[in-house]
């Protein structure tokens, strides 16, 4: 076994993910809108599902959001015995799209399907800085 299956798999970057990532990295959430029909998109892709258009920007997300479905991790994986349990949740943006994410902050057993939540970042010296999602602590504007 290397040493590498020690640690967590981060995810990889690519042409396509680039701008989220470097968005994450000054604390900032990031998301794909198509220009021609306005559709935001995550995870970012080269094409609107929507009308196929390769026509595209990048707008800054309001970072708030609600808790789509969890589950809560039990298992010790080598390597993430420390992080244990831990909350694996998909959260839905204000913005409409989904995101694949950890809770943080929080009490597993207080986790609920519907809080609001807002984004936060790992402070990380890894090739990405993740986005994580905590219990929402400010008033929406
Ligand atoms: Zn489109």
């Amino acid at each position: 076994m290397s040493s590498d299956a020690a640690r967590p798999v981060m995810p990889i970057v690519n042409p396509d993910t680039e701008p989220f990532w470097d968005g994450c990295a000054v604390g900032k959430l990031l998301l794909q809108r198509c220009t021609a029909c306005g559709r935001v998109r995550h995870p970012p892709s080269p094409i609107c599902p929507n009308c196929l258009s390769d026509a595209q920007d990048w707008r800054q997300a309001s970072g708030r959001g609600s808790v789509y479905t969890f589950v809560v991790v039990h298992e010790e994986r080598r390597g993430w015995e420390r992080l244990v349990p831990y909350v694996l949740a998909v959260v839905e943006l204000d913005e409409g799209v989904r995101i694949v994410t950890n809770l943080v902050n929080v009490a597993p057993k207080d986790v609920a399907i519907g809080m609001p939540v807002e984004v936060t970042f790992a402070t990380s010296t890894d090739v990405v800085r993740l986005p994580l999602f905590q219990p929402l602590t400010r008033a929406a504007p």
